[in-house]
């Protein structure tokens, strides 16, 4: 059997007050695997993947990614952790308004000293196949939400990942924009991409996901 891509194995998080955020959750996900995380808020979806984007510590349980023991890494390994195998996608695309969209796309393989041609021949790429290659020189501020969260997928793409990691990544966008993003989603899985991607709305899980995970309490309720 080849290694999973992910594996969890008694994961628990604490904070401060309350029950845990989660508690004793053991998951696997295999490479090329699309799986949506679906759950009311609170739920713990988000705790769960900063876990295993190395963002957050696990007071108990192991987390491994791409072979990875990720909760054992320090907070500059788990960094370039990140940068060498996980894009990720928020909520609020996290762009840089005073770069322009071709260069918010290049900052990660920037900052894996990667800046030749072929890197920008690359992003243009990425630009093209999301539909937004007129938008390369523009700075993030004249863009559309649904355009700016294509923009924040290209720069999740652009290290290679390979494992692409999206916190309700249709949170803030219209209906329409909420639609392209999920053709998005599903042509890269389709690609082979493997992909985590956290919800509230089952829909987007239906759309994108060969799998789903529900979560309530820090629990996972049910897969299928
Ligand atoms: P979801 O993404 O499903 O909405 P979260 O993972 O953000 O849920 O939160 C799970 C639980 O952990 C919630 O009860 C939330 O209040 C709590 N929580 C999340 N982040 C923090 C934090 N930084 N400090 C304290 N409690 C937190
Ligand atoms: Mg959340």
């Amino acid at each position: 059997m080849t290694q999973p891509m992910i594996a969890l194995t008694g994961v628990t998080r604490r904070y401060d007050e309350g029950p845990p955020a989660l508690h004793d959750i053991s998951l696997t996900i295999a490479e090329g695997e699309s799986v949506a995380v679906v759950g009311p808020s609170g739920s713990g979806k988000s705790t769960l993947l900063n876990l295993i984007a190395g963002l957050d510590r696990p007071d108990a349980g192991e987390v491994t990614v791409a072979g990875t023991r990720v909760e054992r890494l320090g907070e500059a390994a788990a960094a370039r952790f990140r940068r060498d195998h996980v894009g990720l996608v928020f909520q609020f695309f996290n762009l840089l308004d005073d770069l322009t969209v071709l260069d918010n796309v290049l900052l990660p393989a920037q900052l894996a000293g990667a800046s030749g041609r072929g890197t920008r021949e690359r992003a243009a790429g990425l630009l093209d196949s999301l539909g937004i290659a007129k938008h390369t020189a523009a700075y993030p501020g004249r863009l559309s939400g649904g355009e700016r969260q294509r923009v924040a997928v290209a720069r999740a793409l652009i290290n290679r990942p390979s494992l692409l990691l999206a916190d309700e990544p249709t949170g803030a966008l219209d209906t329409a924009a909420g639609q392209d993003v999920r053709d998005l989603l599903n042509d890269l899985h389709a690609s082979g991409q493997t992909i985590v991607l956290v919800t509230h709305d089952p829909r987007l899980a239906q759309a994108c996901a060969t799998r789903t995970v529900s979560m309530r309490d820090g629990l996972i309720e049910a897969i299928r």
